[in-house]
């Protein structure tokens, strides 16, 4: 049995991938999508510039033999070189002592292949069986932080490295996109590394499978997304309902609240003694299961007999004025390159009541150097409807708006009055419905009401694709996709304001 660095990575992010990286059916697998082949590229490319700093050596062996792979390793490391790129590491014993490692069968453990591959092996001075020197472990990462889970994996390089080298080293590195160099602290890493790693091997040697959990952010790119979710949805899991954490769920489980049905008669009160659940959020998750339970909207902090809690109306009123039927409406949605911050496109749905028109207008960055271009066309459009609220999804319109004031020192007449006309209507969603959906996302809410994408497949990540595309190709056949894509957001932010000003003065009014 093989143990690599990218499983425990796998299982440092989800259990349930590990598992199924070994044991399911790889028929049921996603291929990736065009957004996780770019961030592959990105952090490929990222990995050669920092690569290319070094005066690196790399180990010749035939492909895919990775114990001939291990041999040249060390052989480079018996003879002193400065840098190795691509080593592979193995030990075919446990040197990765753990407290659980007791509890495994020793003669199963004994058969394990510990293997790594870290980015960089930098000799330092220092003692190991090969002379005065010794190799550090360097993982390249283009990431922001540190995370936890590639500390960890650094570890393990560290772990294997004191097996082949007969000496610890004293720190693994880390080398990020914005932090650059990080110092892991092995101390601290390696006692977690252990712990996971032997409960690594007990879920595969046991094949134990991991109870599905359905994040959004954890289950996105993933290649088991669609099979999990299937699984999921059969079993009406809790993870499901929006606003159920792996944290909460935990909580949950603990008191027994596993199924839609007992969690949507549980007292609301019962769950906020739970740090977890305070502020409210006791009361909304269980709406959220009567919701789906039931299948229909429910007010926020309404009873199940259909009685308004008093306490709500005022904001619901509050919040049901701000989606008045004015003369003129601006439906406003941006399209953005978050890797170099750029906000390439100003999308602006222009929805006149006088006269029953609807007509879009689209500000576009054919070039990044046109995003101050487009900053000064979006402004002129709005301050053609000086009065008009200015509908928009989630808070990035608005925040959007004042990087791009800052940046291109805008005076402030021109673009502060405009932050008064904005309204979010996710923020109004959510702070006035339930509804029986698995996520507020735009896509989500628009969907269950109804409202259809043109192109089922575009989203905000595959827009930033077709984007980086068009700036390599010319293409322009993926601008206009972009362009209607942003138009159909535009659609669908109306499409709820619509639906939900109606829903809230049949409610409330
Ligand atoms: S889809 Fe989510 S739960 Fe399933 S394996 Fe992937 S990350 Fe884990």
């Amino acid at each position: 049995m093989f143990i690599t660095d990218s499983q425990l990575l796998s299982y440092q992010r989800c259990p349930r991938k590990a598992f199924l990286d070994v044991y399911g059916d790889f028929r049921e697998q996603e291929s990736p999508s065009d957004f996780l082949l770019k961030l592959i590229k990105d952090s490929s490319e990222f990995r050669s510039s920092i690569v290319s700093n070094y005066n690196y050596q790399m180990p010749h062996y035939p492909r895919g033999n990775i114990i001939a792979g291990a041999k040249a390793t060390e052989l480079l490391m018996a003879a002193g070189v400065d840098v190795i790129y691509k080593g592979v590491l193995i030990i075919q014993e446990s040197a990765i002592k753990s407290p659980l490692q007791n509890q495994i069968q020793s003669d199963l453990f004994l058969s394990i292949n510990f293997v790594s591959y870290p980015d960089l092996l930098i000799k330092q001075p220092g003692y190991s069986r090969f002379g005065d020197w010794v190799y550090i472990p360097t993982d390249i990462k283009l990431s922001k932080r540190p995370k936890l889970e590639y500390q960890i994996v650094s570890a393990f390089h560290a772990k294997i490295l004191e097996n082949i080298q007969e000496s610890l080293p004293e720190t693994a590195w880390l080398i990020l996109g914005k932090k650059g160099l990080y110092k892991v602290n092995l101390e601290l890493r390696i006692q977690q590394m252990q712990e996971s790693i032997s409960e690594l091997i007990a879920m595969l040697q046991n094949s134990l499978e991991p109870e599905v959990f359905i994040s959004r952010q954890k289950c996105n790119l993933c290649a088991w997304y669609s099979s999990c979710h299937a699984v999921a949805e059969t079993q009406k899991h809790l993870s499901l309902l929006p606003g159920v954490t792996s944290n909460r769920y935990a909580v949950l489980k603990s008191l027994n609240l596993t199924t839609l049905e007992s969690l949507s008669q549980t007292n609301p009160d019962d769950l906020e003694s739970y740090p977890e659940f305070i502020d409210g959020v006791g009361i909304q998750v269980v709406q959220q299961a009567q919701s789906v339970l039931e299948n229909k909207v429910i007010l926020r902090n309404e009873k199940l007999t259909g009685e308004i809690d008093s306490r709500i109306l005022p904001i619901a009123y509050y919040l049901s004025n701000k989606l008045v039927n004015a003369p003129v409406e601006l439906y406003f949605d941006i399209e953005a390159k978050p890797d170099i911050s750029l906000d390439y496109l100003h999308g602006v749905l222009v929805v006149d009541k006088r006269y029953n028109t609807e007509k879009f207008y689209v500000n576009l960055a054919e070039n990044p150097q046109d995003e101050e271009q487009v900053w000064y066309q979006f402004l002129d459009l709005v301050w053609k409807y000086p009065i008009a609220p200015i509908y928009h999804f989630c808070e990035y319109e608005i925040q959007t708006v004042k990087r791009l004031a800052k940046l291109y020192q805008t005076p402030a007449y021109q673009w502060k009055p405009l932050l008064k006309r904005f309204v979010d209507i996710h923020q109004v969603v959510t702070q006035t419905i339930t509804l029986p959906i698995e996520s507020y996302a735009l896509k989500n809410i628009a969907r269950w009401l109804g409202f259809e994408w043109r192109n089922s497949e575009a989203n905000g990540a595959q827009s930033v694709c077709w984007y980086e595309e068009w700036l390599k190709t010319g293409d322009r056949s993926l601008l206009d996709a972009i362009v209607i894509y942003n138009e159909d957001d535009c659609y669908a932010t109306y499409y709820i304001k619509e639906w939900l000003s109606k829903f809230l003065r049949n409610r409330i009014q």
